[in-house]
């Protein structure tokens, strides 16, 4: 999984969630103000009922005082009293009125209005008669019982209606707690698979980190968890894979150069011994090739531990060029007279161009990688034979090549002769050697803005061709150019 799939997946679930709680919260908030105004309707409308009571009773004792003294006030009173109930049968009348309820409403205010009939008949004829007030006890009779049903009715049905406000408190208290247990149980889930993939995986990759610091060069980082993460880890164990080969490749080096060091300086010192003081000194035609003999072995300790040497600087980016304009011929024919005398075996050949070749080097370099490669001309052509130095014009490029009819090299290797440390298998077993000087001649050249190419054939011989611009063009290859002369 991408880190970015991750973030994605829990930010949609944790929202998912809380929109999830929130709409049943807001359900459960309407459902439960739906309920508790219906109960706060019914209420008002036992209120409206008890209201028609109290004034039909106090219109009942008005009627009767005002039949008994026949003083206006009481009939007043009275009429007063029988608006308030026609106001509030009118109230009664506005509330919806269910289908339960609609028929005991009716009844009561049918009877109502016969109460009201029966005494407005019975207040005509002053002083009542027995059986007028007997209708009139009847009727009102029937009324009471008409409001006490309608009472009773909306009574009924406000205890329904609390009883649903109940189940709807207990529901919705019951879905809150389901939506925290749920919005709970979403952000653990959450939690526990960000700790899963990125958590847990990043404290292995900084423990195995911290461990490689701390000098366990095997200790490697755990694939898992986010994809960024696993890529991470891969990118660690190959570095640390790289370092531990590269290690292993330096000592597996420094023994051999330890061991390549040891012949020269075996020959030195048994040709030196020969010298000593105590000793005469043998005759001039042993002497000399002698003293030959010393130059060459000095010089092979002195190629490898310039080899190494450069190695530290060019990592070190402490090569420093200095340029000036040079005769490409010129240096050419400097590294061939170096070689001549010693290389007894070899022809060495030069080829020139008739005009100056004019090159912006930094000649100490340029011959370096010269020396390097009519060093390997000669040194991997055990049986002698022609070693060939030509330099040449080629458009913008100059170019200066050493062939050699030496041992050659397997087209398979030739892509790698110019890595660190690469020695050839065929080749390598010729002569000694570190198998850094083609990888320092190439950033040498790299750093004059040129190239080092090569063929050759297994058995024919190599051509190590130098190409170099014509014009100055100098590139930062890992290489400082402070100065131009
Ligand atoms: P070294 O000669 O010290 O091993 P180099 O970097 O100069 O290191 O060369 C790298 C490898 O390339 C050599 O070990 C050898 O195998 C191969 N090589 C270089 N020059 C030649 C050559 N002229 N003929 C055959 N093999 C060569």
């Amino acid at each position: 999984m991408k880190l970015k799939t991750l973030a994605a997946a829990s930010t949609a679930s944790l929202a998912a969630l809380a929109l999830l709680t929130a709409s049943g919260m807001t359900l459960g908030t309407a459902s439960m103000r739906r309920e508790v105004m219906c109960l706060f309707n019914l209420v008002r409308e036992v209120r409206s009922v008890m209201e028609l009571e109290v004034h039909m009773l106090s219109h009942e004792r008005e009627s009767a005082r005002a039949a008994l003294t026949q003083r206006p006030e009481h009939a007043h009173a009275r009429e007063a009293a029988e608006r308030e109930m026609r106001r509030w049968i009118e109230e009664l009348r506005e509330n919806p009125v269910t289908a339960d309820n609609a028929d005991a409403f009716n009844a009561a205010e049918i009877e109502v209005e016969r109460y009201l009939a029966t005494h407005a008949r019975v207040d005509e004829r002053a002083p009542p008669s027995t059986a007028a007030l007997a209708a009139s006890a009847r009727e009102t009779d029937r009324a009471y019982a008409a409001i006490e049903r309608l009472l009773a009715t909306k009574l009924e049905e406000a205890q329904v209606a609390r009883g649903r406000v109940d189940r709807v408190s207990t529901l919705s208290n019951a879905m809150s707690v389901a939506a925290v247990l749920v919005l709970l149980a979403g952000t653990l889930a959450t939690l526990w698979q960000i700790s899963r993939c990125l958590y847990r995986p990043l404290l292995a990759l900084r423990a195995a980190i911290d461990r490689y610091g701390a000098g366990s060069h095997d200790a490697r980082a755990p694939h898992g968890g986010l994809d960024e993460l696993r890529e991470i880890a891969v990118a660690f164990n190959e570095m640390a894979a790289a370092l531990a080969e590269q290690r292993r490749k330096q000592l597996g080096i420094l023994a051999s150069v330890a061991h390549d060091l040891r012949n020269p300086l075996a020959a030195l010192k048994l040709t030196v011994d020969r010298l000593r003081p105590d000793r005469p000194l043998p005759p001039e035609e042993q002497l000399r090739p002698m003293l030959a003999r010393i130059g060459k072995e000095a010089a092979r300790c002195d190629r490898m531990l310039t080899d190494l040497m450069d190695v530290a600087r060019i990592e070190g980016g402490e090569l420093e060029l200095r340029t000036e304009v040079r005769d490409a011929r010129e240096l050419a024919r400097e590294v061939v007279e170096l070689y001549r005398p010693a290389a007894t075996a070899h022809e060495l050949g030069l080829s020139l161009p008739e005009e100056p070749v004019p090159l912006r080097c930094d000649p100490i370099r340029i011959e370096q990688v010269l020396n390097n490669l009519v060093a390997n001309a000669i040194k991997y052509s055990p049986g002698g034979g022609a070693v060939q130095v030509a330099v040449a014009r080629e458009g913008a490029e100059i170019t200066i090549a050493v062939s050699d009819r030496g041992v050659g090299i397997a087209r398979e290797d030739q892509g790698r002769l110019f890595e660190r440390y690469f020695r050839a298998p065929s080749s390598g077993r010729v002569a000694s050697g570190v198998g850094l000087g083609l990888w320092a001649a190439r950033r040498i050249a790299e750093a004059h803005g040129g190239r080092i190419e090569v063929t050759s054939a297994p058995g024919e011989g190599s051509t190590f061709t130098l190409h170099l611009p014509g014009q100055r063009r100098e590139t930062n290859a890992g290489v400082r150019s402070p100065e131009e002369s």
